[in-house]
């Protein structure tokens, strides 16, 4: 099966809402024409609703950084997966690794956050990725495993349509370090068979798995070339028009 490949710009606690607009407006020139490819952007909530109306007349996902299991309720500081719709946004990124180091997240919460954001039908990008200690432990493939396995619990072989894997290796996220194209791409194909272990093997063929850490105009090519590294989560890069619009019109 032919995985449409997604570029996603996770753009943290950046920007106002003024300049947020007019990097959106940016990126959607970038995009006009790319029917072969999605893009996805996640600006910080208080710039949501405003960016989704800039980019109503591109294809361009709105997702949000995070989300709460709950519609609505006594939840203070999270976002509900109907706040996000009525922001206009469509996605959701959950268990990225600054969730998961800063604010101590854990496998079991990022589990509820998956299948909430399934739940209310969001496209639903599951973070995992190891440490440099546990990579040069030999642990990276455990690590990895009981990411994927936990926080992938309860969540249906049907809702496997709205889920993407984002494979962020920690020690490659904004310090300029980023896996070569052969150590994502071993990755990538582990985590494929462990999808298809269990779930099955369509299912793995059609899961995305995006490679995210350090991802820049200069490296995009050769990652995007690789079989199966279906797209990129890109941080620094996506706050910089010129650099994320190279990244969407990868060449491979
Ligand atoms: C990220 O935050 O998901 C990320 C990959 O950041 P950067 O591209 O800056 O490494």
């Amino acid at each position: 099966m032919m995985r449409k490949p997604l570029i996603a710009g996770n753009w943290k606690m950046h920007m106002t809402s003024a300049e947020g607009c007019g990097l959106a407006a940016r990126v959607a020139e970038s995009c006009v024409g790319l029917t072969d490819r999605e893009v996805l952007l996640a600006p910080p909530y208080t710039m949501m609703a405003e960016v989704a109306r800039v980019l109503e007349k591109s294809s361009v996902i709105i997702s949000s950084q995070n989300i709460c299991w709950e519609e609505k309720g006594a939840f203070t500081g999270e976002i509900s997966p109907v706040m996000v719709k009525d922001a206009g946004g469509s996605g959701a990124i959950v268990g990225h690794s600054e969730r998961r180091q800063i604010f101590m997240e854990t496998d079991n919460l990022v589990n509820q956050r998956v299948k909430g954001a399934l739940r209310f039908d969001l496209l639903t990008i599951l973070c995992i990725g190891e440490t440099l200690e546990q990579r040069e432990g030999g642990e990276t493939n455990a690590v990895l495993e009981a990411q994927l396995r936990r926080g992938l619990e309860g969540v249906s072989s049907s809702d496997m349509i709205n889920v993407v894997i984002a494979y962020e290796p920690v020690w490659a996220i904004g310090t300029g370090k980023t896996a070569s194209k052969e150590q994502a791409q071993e990755v990538h194909l582990f985590l494929r068979k462990l999808i298809a272990e269990i779930y099955e093997k369509n299912i793995a063929e059609q899961t995305r798995i995006l490679y995210g850490g350090s991802v820049k105009p200069t490296n995009v090519d050769e990652l995007m070339a690789q079989p199966d590294i279906d797209g990129a989560l890109v941080g620094g890069a996506a706050l910089d028009a010129e650099s994320f619009g190279r990244i969407i019109n990868f060449e491979s």
